[in-house]
C-alpha cells in the first residue's frame, strides 16, 4: 500500500505534491539513469493504482528504462497489459529496475535494449514485441533525443539529423512496422513536448521534433481511423527525468527546472501516466488525433 507521501490520489495542493526547485547541479552523459538522480523521479513504483483499464493488451513502450516511459509500462502493466519495454544497451541499469519490479508483481515484461536510430532495429523490436506477447494492441512511442545547443553555428548536421532520427524516423519505422500487427481498438500513443509550440531557442532540433510529431500524429489519426486505430499524443511540460541533466538543458537550467511553469515546479512521470493509460484504453474510444498537454499550467495553444 503506498505512503501518503506517495499516495497520487489523496487530496493535496499540487504545489507541494512533489519536489520543487531549487536542485542540485547534477550533469551525466546522456542518455543519463534516473538512479543518478536526486531527487529521485517519482514513476509511480509505490503509488500507481491499476484498476483493469488494459486488461489482457499487449504493448510495446519505447523508452521504458526511465522517466515518462518506465511512468508509462508501470501503469500500463499494473492496469493488466503485458509489456515490453526498449532503451539504450548503456540503461540496462534502470531497465534492470523496471523488470524487477514488475515481475516481482507476477506482471509480464519483456526488456529489448536496442538503438531506435536504426532502421533495421526499428523493426527487429515490432517483431520480437509481436511474438514476444503473442499480438501488439498498443504502441506508446516514449523514446527520445533532447541536447541543448546555445546556437545554430554550434548545431552540427550529425547531432541535428541524430536528434530527427531518433524522435521522428523512428516513429515513422515502429509505426510502419507495427501497423500491420494492430487489431481495431488498437492505440498508438506518440509523445510530443509544450516544445512543438514554445520552442526554446536552445532546443532548435529538439522542438522541431516534437512540431513534427504533432503533424504526423494528426495525419496518422485520419489515415488509421478507417482500421479502428486511435492515435494521439501527449505533450508534457517540465519533467524531472534523466533527459534533463543529461545535457537537454544546461545545469543552470537544471537547478530551477519548472520554477516558471504556474505550478511552480517540474512534473514527475507519474504525473504523465493517466493520459498514456487514458488514451490506450478504451475509455478514450472517441479520441484520435488530439495531443495531451501535462505542463503544469504552461499550456498548449
Ligand atoms: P528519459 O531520458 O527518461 O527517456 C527518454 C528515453 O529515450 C531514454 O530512457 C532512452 O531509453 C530513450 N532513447 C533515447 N535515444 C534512444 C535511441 N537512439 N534508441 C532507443 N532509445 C532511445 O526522459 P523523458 O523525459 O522521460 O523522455 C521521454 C519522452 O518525453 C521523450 O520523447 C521526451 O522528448 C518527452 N518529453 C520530456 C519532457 C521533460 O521535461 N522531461 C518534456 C516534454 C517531452
Ligand atoms: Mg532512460
Amino acid at each position: 500500500m503506498a505512503d501518503a507521501v506517495n499516495d497520487p490520489y489523496a487530496m493535496r495542493d499540487p504545489r507541494t505534491q512533489y519536489p520543487q526547485p531549487e536542485f542540485s547541479r547534477q550533469p551525466q552523459p546522456a542518455p543519463g539513469l534516473a538512479a543518478e538522480m536526486s531527487p529521485k523521479p517519482d514513476h509511480g513504483e509505490t503509488g500507481y493504482r491499476g484498476n483493469g483499464r488494459l486488461k489482457g493488451r499487449k504493448a510495446l513502450v519505447t523508452g521504458g528504462d526511465s522517466g515518462i516511459g518506465r511512468a508509462a509500462a508501470i501503469a500500463f502493466a499494473r492496469e493488466g497489459a503485458s509489456v515490453v519495454i526498449n532503451y539504450l544497451p548503456s540503461e540496462q541499469k534502470d531497465a534492470d529496475e523496471v523488470v524487477a519490479l514488475l515481475t516481482g508483481e507476477g506482471h509480464t515484461v519483456v526488456a529489448i535494449p536496442g538503438d531506435l536510430a536504426d532502421e533495421a532495429f526499428c523493426k527487429e523490436l515490432v517483431q520480437r514485441s509481436v511474438k514476444e506477447l503473442g499480438g501488439l494492441d498498443i504502441l506508446a512511442n516514449v523514446a527520445g533525443r533532447q541536447q541543448f545547443s546555445p546556437s545554430i553555428d554550434e548545431l552540427d548536421s550529425a547531432s541535428f539529423e541524430a536528434t530527427f532520427r531518433t524522435n521522428v524516423f523512428a516513429l515513422f519505422w515502429l509505426t510502419k512496422a507495427a501497423v500491420p500487427h494492430m487489431p481495431p481498438g488498437a492505440a498508438i500513443v506518440n509523445t510530443a513536448s509544450i516544445q512543438a509550440y514554445q520552442p526554446s531557442d536552445i532546443l532548435l532540433d529538439y522542438a522541431s521534433t516534437k512540431a513534427a510529431i504533432v503533424a504526423f500524429t494528426k495525419a496518422l489519426a485520419k489515415q488509421l481511423a478507417e482500421k479502428g486505430i486511435r492515435v494521439n499524443a501527449v505533450a508534457p511540460g517540465p519533467v524531472w527525468t534523466p533527459l534533463q541533466p543529461s545535457g537537454g538543458q544546461p545545469q543552470e537550467k537544471v537547478v530551477e527546472f519548472g520554477k516558471s511553469v504556474p505550478l511552480g515546479r517540474p512534473g514527475q512521470p507519474v504525473e504523465c501516466a493517466p493520459l498514456y493509460v487514458l488514451l490506450a484504453s478504451q475509455e478514450a474510444s472517441f479520441i484520435t488525433g488530439e495531443t495531451y498537454g501535462v505542463t503544469g499550467g504552461n499550456m498548449l495553444p
